[in-house]
This record gives C-alpha cells, structure tokens and sequence, in this order.
C-alpha cells in the first residue's frame, strides 16, 4: 500500500511516498519545498501540486497523512496553534480541504506523535510497550507512545518533555513559560553558544582543539541529560528513540547523551536506560503521519 506522508515546518514541507510492504516501511527519496508564509491556501496548493506528481508516477497511493507543529485535534483534523506557520493555517479542517482537493483521505497528526509512533512501530521502538521519541531539530518535539498508541493526556500535551522547566530564571520559551528544557537543547542554542552559522559548521569544527563548538555541545548534552533523566523518573520508558535534524546532522550526540545519563541518573538504574538512534531517521515523521491510515 502506497500513501503520500507530508511534514509541515515553518521553513520547509517534506514529503515522501510511504510504501508498507510486509510489514515493513519503504519511504521515496524525500522532496523538499520552502513553506510558503503567506496564507494557508498558498500551503494547500503547495500540497497538492505535490501529490499532484506523485500520482502521476503512483496511481495507486491511497492516502495522505499529514504530520505538522502544534496542538492537534485528530478528530476535526485541524490544529489550534502552530507558531511559525500562517495564522489561517489554525483552525480550519486541514484533512477536508485535502480530501476535497485531492479525493484521497487525509489523516492529520502532530510532529512529534508522528515521529515517535513511527519509531515505536516500526524504527528503533518497535516491539517496545513503552517509548519516548525525543525529536532535535529547530524545536524540540516528544511524545510517548503506549502498546503502539500515542499516549496524549487530558489535553494532548502529555509527553512534551520540551516544555518541562529545568531553570526557576531561565530564558523564555516559545510556549509562554520561563526556563522549559526546549530554551537549552533547541538548535538555535548550540549556535547561539559556538559561533556557527548552522549546525553543519558547528559539527565541523568538533575536530578543532578547545573549539567553542565543543563546549557548546557539551552544554546542549547536559541539559538534554537534565530533561531526559526527569523523563525516566516520570514514565519510565523501556526506551528513548532520539531523532530529528540534530540527531541527523550529528549521530554521535545519542551514544554521547546515554552515558551521560547512565553517569548521573540513580533513581532509573543505569543498566536499565537504553537510548537508541532513529532507526528511520529522515523518513520517521513522514512515516508516523501516514500510519492511522493503513488497515
Ligand atoms: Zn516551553
């Protein structure tokens, strides 16, 4: 079975033909188009023209699923608040206007529970009751996923160890909050601490003796140590899948942050904490968006 998986950012949409066969995942290479920022409907058509090609090589795709930043209600499929993406974005049915311009169904479903649910059924999670998936990119995305659901909470925020405050002063949060843990381990802390342009340079200058670059990152990890420790205190995961665009760009930040952990944590013994690295790495949140839609 053949579905399009689509990730909204606020600088990018991804996509991907996501093909199960057997029970196991085939993504396509995957596109990449700058998000237009000027209305919802500039996105939609960005969007279609996309599953627009893809038909053209694919007839037989069944699906769309979805996956974009902010609260989400699976049910209407629309989400109440994405910070870095048009307003008129927010609020209306994304799935139905898909599903009027397209005639496929559409499933729509947030970044980071996409990208966790990916990684539990299939990636470095799968077999596991209990994962974390802890998504380093721009911001930081989690979610926890229980005997392959998204556990969501009352509101649909549990899991969100981003928005954790680990700093009684510290910076100011995109969510409101003073001190979350996304304030210290986001991509643009690490710049902001080394220097660098983008994270590519940052990891490029690794090699460098005494290079801010390495401090940087060891700061990153520590806080990122903080957060995931409080994380095995509260939910005691059998596992913690770490991915997103850090993870990517830089592997060795998982095996560096397990002993960190393992050094520091007490509580969760350290012979039970197991930190793997996205199995399916690039294509894990493309891959989560599309699974609600596979029988
Ligand atoms: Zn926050």
């Amino acid at each position: 079975m053949k579905f399009v998986g689509v990730d909204v950012g606020g600088s990018s949409i991804k996509s991907a033909i996501i093909e199960i066969v057997d029970e196991a995942v085939k993504p396509s290479k995957i596109e990449r188009i700058s998000t237009p920022n000027s209305s919802a409907g500039k996105i939609f058509d960005a969007i279609c023209d996309q599953i627009q090609e893809y038909r053209q090589q694919h007839p037989d795709i069944k699906g769309v699923g979805i996956a974009t930043a902010g609260l989400v209600d699976t049910e209407s499929g629309s989400v109440n608040y994405a910070g870095n993406l048009p307003a008129d974005w927010s609020g209306v049915s994304i799935t139905k206007e898909i599903e009027s311009r397209t005639g496929l169904a559409c499933h729509l479903e947030n970044d980071a529970n996409s990208f966790a649910l990916a990684e539990s059924t299939y990636g470095a999670g799968k077999s596991k009751g209990i994962i974390l998936g802890i998504a380093l990119g721009t911001a930081v995305g989690a979610a926890l996923v229980v005997d392959g659901k998204v556990y969501s909470g009352s509101n649909g925020f549990a899991g969100e160890v981003g928005h954790m405050i680990v700093e009684p002063n510290g910076l100011y949060c995109v969510c409101g909050q003073v001190g979350c843990l996304e304030t210290r381990v986001c991509q643009s802390a690490i710049l902001k601490e080394s220097g660098a342009k983008n994270f590519a340079e940052a990891v490029a200058s690794l090699s460098k003796i005494n290079s801010n670059a390495r401090e940087a990152l060891d700061t990153y990890e520590d806080w990122l140590t903080i957060g995931i420790i409080n994380a095995l205190v509260l939910y005691a995961p059998e596992i913690i899948v770490l991915g997103g665009g850090l993870v990517l760009g830089y592997p060795k930040l998982v095996a560096e942050v397990e002993e960190k952990v393992k050094a520091r944590s007490s509580v969760f013994p350290a012979e039970q904490v197991r930190i793997k690295q996205s199995k399916l790495m690039a294509a894990a949140t493309l891959t989560g968006a599309i699974l609600p839609l596979v029988d």
